[in-house]
């Protein structure tokens, strides 16, 4: 299987400076052979290969030994590919009846990212102290923040080292054999996805946004507040207009990490997860429900959740979301109550509970039922995993 893991790359002055220049001729390049392509298909009516324009820019590249050499051979191959693809894309869909766009050439604001073979002008190392670095030719060796590791016997097939804001990354895609499922623990949760817990567990656990990522959110809106009282394309909004981007980064980063680590040890813990179906239909038809920022985090939890688990071994199981709030855990009464209500109480069996654990205990029965149901359908003795 491959997947990708991002970083940050820490660059010096010196680094940087590299890097934006063989970012600069590697889209000089890109528009050049985009320019070449439009240019004979013009003329002659022919088209351009790969081949072609391997052959040619290969050349050009040896022939400028201060601007185009400085970009690694490999990588203006995996260049050139990409002008092959969006060329590609275009005539397809032209074909197709369609009127696509002709491939775009590319502005300083349009280019960011370079691709690699890895081994092949960079490479991931550690040095003697055993902190890792990138080594990135006609760039130099550059800081890594190595907030992961990768999976064992792994194979960085290639990477993208890709600007975003000021900063610099890296995405390794990486090759590894599927690990081993996740050893069974037999047990199972509810989980309920809320507005004062991002999550309730149906233990009585909740899970929030850590200290640091609520200092990020606290910052966001100070810098919102700010921009709306600045005039609007003023040179001090386009500064806090660019701050505010940048930080909008740092928290989906900040977020990603969150998650990996929570659904992680969710997967670790459960065998059985059983968890809302939110659909669409539903957020957009509950206005209470729709923010925006809010609701794009728990999408990524759930897509997390939902691979992490499929690896493991481990099952997440949806459960319509209808009445999980509103039943009592206990005793199944109906317990009518609006969104405002915290407290779960139940005058048939005397449960009082908080609201958003009562509403995570039922959807670990619900799901039960289900896998029950599913157990039944398949013929399986009712008796094997039991929770
Ligand atoms: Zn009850």
């Amino acid at each position: 299987m491959i997947h990708t893991y991002k970083y940050r790359l820490f660059t010096n002055k010196r680094q940087r400076k590299a890097l934006d220049i063989i970012l600069c001729q590697q889209r000089i390049l890109y528009n050049a052979a985009l320019e070449q392509r439009k240019t004979v298909y013009e003329e002659t009516g022919k088209g351009v290969s790969y081949t072609d324009q391997w052959a040619h820019f290969r050349d050009v590249r040896h022939a400028n030994p201060d601007t185009f050499r400085l970009v690694n051979a490999t990588s203006l191959q995996q260049l050139l590919r990409r002008v092959d693809k969006a060329y590609r894309a275009f005539f397809r869909r032209l074909k197709a009846g369609e009127t696509p766009g002709y491939p775009r050439f590319k502005g300083r604001n349009r280019f960011h990212s370079m691709e690699f073979k890895h081994g092949d002008g960079v490479k991931l190392f550690q040095n003697e102290r055993g902190q890792v670095r990138l080594r990135i030719q006609n760039v130099g060796d550059v800081k890594v923040k190595w907030h992961r590791d990768l999976p064992a016997k792994s194979k960085i097939k290639h990477l993208v080292i890709k600007r975003s804001l000021g900063n610099w990354y890296v995405t390794l895609m990486v090759e590894f054999d599927p690990p081993p499922f996740l050893p069974l623990t037999g047990e199972a949760v509810g989980i309920d996805v809320g507005l004062k817990s991002l999550l309730t567990l149906s233990n009585g656990e909740t899970v929030d946004n850590p200290r640091w990522l609520r200092v990020s959110l606290k910052r966001l809106r100070v810098l919102n507040r700010k921009l709306a009282r600045q005039k609007k394309g003023g040179t001090n909004w386009r500064k806090t207009a660019y701050q505010l981007a940048r930080l909008h980064g740092k928290i989906a980063n900040q977020r990603r990490d969150f998650w990996h680590k929570n659904t992680r040890q969710l997967v670790n813990q459960y065998d059985l997860i059983c968890i809302e179906n939110l659909t669409l239909g539903f957020m957009t038809a509950n206005r209470h429900l729709a923010l925006s920022a809010h609701d794009a985090a728990l999408g990524e939890f759930r897509s997390l959740l939902a691979y992490k688990a499929e690896e493991a071994g481990k099952q997440v199981v949806p459960v319509p979301p209808q009445y999980t709030s509103q039943l009592c855990s206990e005793c199944g009464t109906m317990v009518a109550k609006r969104l405002s209500v915290r407290v779960h109480k139940c005058d048939a069996c005397g449960l009082e509970l908080d609201r958003d654990v009562n509403a995570a205990r039922n959807i670990l029965t619900l799901g039960l039922s289900v896998c029950d149901r599913t157990l039944a359908l398949a013929g399986v003795s009712q008796e094997a995993p039991h929770f």
